[in-house]
């Protein structure tokens, strides 16, 4: 028998997560596929979403190739734009979008010296998150030099939150504030959201959406955000899953697992499951986080090893070797897991390494 773990991915929520993000938010939506389509298999997801995705966003030029190497035609947008020359040629070679977001790209643009009205640009505006994108203050003058490119034919005004998945904080309509005054006499197509933009924010939808985490079918925003929208409710893509491999029996008193963190207080039974931090499950976690066992709420007691971890099968007699263990997925929140691990559902499902990927599509 091979190792039992694996990560399902469900192509059939995926397609129905974007179709959900792209009516709520109206005009267009670019899926976001950056890092392996958040560890579930780039070229995969974007074949699935290729007949209904009006394009995709990657982060880097590799990324992007990648996908049109695969036989991706959508448009396809490179979200940290081109590092040099090289990337900016290959970028229009393959007619890929990309973002300038910083004088030295323009530049570039300026020196390539591609054909006349070849190439169309995402203009990037810092509105308030401070990480890239052109200051308030530059965006008019940036603007300017870009639309004055030859080889530019169009500009698509772009801006990204900070804070959208913090219902009642007023950054983001900062952000969208700040946004308009400056672009206000720009032409060009705007998008301002990324997921929890397309969920919480109805005024920031503009031209094109951004959604990355919620195609995964992962909520970035709080529980109870969720509990005053059920329309948002999103279908789990990934089910990272294995199997119980061997049961032991704990007396009271006995420590179980490396550092011996966890002392069973009366006899208890428990499964060792074939998975661990080296698949991308988070070492972090502490005894108590959840995990389904054939469908039965459980959790996990001890430290979680590199190949390894163990579950709680004291209440659940029926449970015994080769019984499923589901991490996250269906039933399972990964947002829960996350909680847990001190971190967020991004970076679980892009830690999730070295489990086969096996797609489904009913
Ligand atoms: C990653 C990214 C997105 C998608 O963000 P989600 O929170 O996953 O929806 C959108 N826009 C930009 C600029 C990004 O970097």
């Amino acid at each position: 028998m091979t190792r039992p773990s694996k990560a399902l991915i469900d192509l059939a929520a995926l397609r129905q997560n974007y179709l959900t993000a792209r009516n709520l938010h109206g005009g267009r939506a670019l899926a976001v596929v950056k890092a392996n389509a958040y560890g579930h298999g780039a070229v995969f997801c974007a074949r699935a979403l290729s007949d209904i995705a009006d394009g995709f966003a990657v982060a880097f030029m590799a990324e992007a190739l990648e996908l049109r190497q695969a036989g991706i035609t959508r448009p396809i947008l490179v979200l940290e734009g081109c590092f040099d020359l090289d990337e900016l040629i290959a970028a229009h070679a393959n007619q890929i979008w990309f973002a300038v977001h910083q004088r030295a790209q323009i530049e570039m643009l300026e020196k390539a010296g591609l054909p006349p009205s070849s190439t169309h640009a995402w203009l990037k505006v810092d509105s308030g998150m401070h990480r890239a994108g052109f200051g308030l203050d530059d965006v008019k003058e940036a603007y300017k030099l870009l639309s004055r490119v030859p080889a530019v034919s169009s500009i698509t005004l772009m801006s990204h939150f900070a804070r959208a998945d913090e219902p009642g904080e007023s950054a983001t309509e900062e952000q969208v504030k700040a946004f308009e005054e400056v672009t206000r006499d720009l032409p060009g197509d705007r998008s301002l959201c990324n997921s929890a933009g397309v969920l919480a924010w109805p005024d920031a939808r503009r031209d094109w959406a951004r959604p990355g985490i919620l195609l995964y079918g992962a909520n970035p925003l709080p529980a109870s955000f969720l509990a005053q929208h059920p329309e948002q409710k999103l279908a789990p893509v990934m089910s990272l899953l294995s199997e119980i491999f061997a049961v032991k029996t704990l007396n009271p008193g006995d420590a179980l697992g490396y550092g011996g963190t966890f002392v069973a207080d009366r006899t208890m039974r428990v499964g060792l499951v074939a998975i661990g931090y080296a698949d991308g499950y988070p070492r972090g976690v502490p005894t108590g986080t959840p995990v389904a066992i054939d469908g039965n709420a459980s959790r996990i007691v001890g430290r979680v090893s590199m190949d390894m971890l163990n579950v709680d099968l004291t209440h659940l007699p029926q449970a015994g070797i080769g019984s499923q263990v589901e991490l996250w997925g269906r039933q399972v929140d990964i947002n829960q897991v996350a909680h847990h691990a001190n971190t967020i559902a991004y970076e679980l499902l892009c830690n999730v390494k070295r489990v086969p990927r096996i797609y489904t599509d009913q």
